[in-house]
């Protein structure tokens, strides 16, 4: 398995690892170093057993290497400790010595290589290949699940924002960026509900163009519709967060007023009325032309013991829309057929 391991991405991986190299003499000590060199860069040097279990319990390794005739505590009782708090680390023994109870307790405690001196590049290549190569294949693998788990929380996140902006797009009119017909029904029973549990008014306007077509047949389409753009952006800056800005069909808008009682809801519509009469909308491809309109707008409060549909308001707002209509255009008509 690790034959086939490219040596160079190898050695760029080993390079990072933080080893241990425990061995009393001095001259096979800087002699493996060197050689170790090659593969690492950082290597922590101990000159017997307790001094390598010192360093070990302060410092964190990826991998020791150990000599087993030491004074003072010998590779194998090194090991025992070592492997008594840490069954993973990878242990290299590297020793002339073959005495048979010796290499039996290296198996038992679970030795990942063997170096035998005298220690030739060829054979140190040979064990590091083994050793590290399968720790190169677990942090590979541990970056690759990382990847993919970023990646995961990466469309996640993507899934739940175009979720969002679907839903936000599906409630909007995309010509006015206003809300729809389809919002307004999701949304106006429940503030209706809201307003009869707390007692609240509430008031709804129903706002026509007049005589759009005239607009569209005179100045085309495309004129037509920036003038319910410039409308819808005059009808979000006269009124509040709080209320409902609705485009409810081609020139017709909606705007739904939670607590404001009628006398409220009327000067609301003046403002409006007056707002979009003193409007110059300017026509593209025809800069000196100023284009000005009117619009009529019905305008009806909520009973609040009475009226548990949305509908029955809308058909009073619209009926008194109508009778601003009937009256010249241009004006605006509370339900109860008073004619400002
Ligand atoms: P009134 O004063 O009686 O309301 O007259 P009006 O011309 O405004 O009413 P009518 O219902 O006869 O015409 C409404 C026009 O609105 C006709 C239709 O082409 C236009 N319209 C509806 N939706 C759009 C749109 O999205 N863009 C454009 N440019 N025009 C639209
Ligand atoms: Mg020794
Ligand atoms: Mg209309
Ligand atoms: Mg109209």
């Amino acid at each position: 398995m690790y034959k086939d391991l490219d040596m160079k991405k190898l050695i760029k991986f080993t390079k990072t690892l933080k080893v241990l190299y425990v061995e009393d003499n001095e001259e096979t000590r800087d002699s493996l170093e060197g050689l170790l060199r090659n593969y690492f860069s950082d290597i922590t040097l101990a000159s017997n057993g307790s001094d390598g279990l010192e360093k070990f319990k302060s410092t964190p390794f990826d991998l020791i290497i150990t000599d087993l005739k030491m004074p003072k505590m010998n590779g194998i009782e090194m090991m025992k400790k070592i492997r008594a708090v840490d069954e993973e680390i990878p242990i290299v023994v590297s020793t002339a010595y073959q005495d048979q109870e010796f290499l039996m307790s290296c198996i038992e405690l679970s030795t990942n290589g063997y170096l035998l001196k005298p220690i030739n590049h060829k054979q140190l290549t040979r064990v590091i290949k083994c050793v590290c190569g399968k720790l190169y294949y677990i942090s590979e693998n541990r970056r690759y699940e990382e990847s993919l788990e970023f990646l995961v929380q990466e469309r996640t996140q993507e899934l739940e924002i175009s979720k969002k902006q679907l839903s936000i797009m599906a409630n909007k009119d995309a010509l006015t960026n206003l809300y729809n017909r389809r919002y307004f029904h999701d949304i106006s029973q429940t503030l209706l509900h809201l307003g009869q549990r707390k007692q609240n008014s509430l008031s709804l306007l129903m706002i026509d163009i007049d005589r759009f077509k005239l607009v569209n047949d005179t100045y085309g389409h495309l004129a037509g519709d920036s003038v319910l753009k410039e409308l819808a952006s005059v009808l979000l800056k006269t009124t509040r967060g709080s209320d409902v800005v609705i485009r409810f069909g081609g020139e017709e808008f909606v705007i739904i007023l939670p607590q404001t009682h009628i006398n409220d809801a009327v000067q609301i519509a003046q403002k409006i009325r007056s707002a979009i009469k003193n409007l110059d909308i300017h026509i593209q491809n025809n800069i000196d032309k100023i284009l000005k309109i009117t619009v009529s707008i019905g305008v009806t409060e909520c009973y609040c013991d009475d009226d548990k549909e949305i509908d029955t308001i809308i058909r009073r707002a619209d009926e008194a829309m109508y009778e601003a209509k009937h009256n010249g255009r241009d004006k605006i008509v509370i339900y109860e057929k008073k004619v400002i």
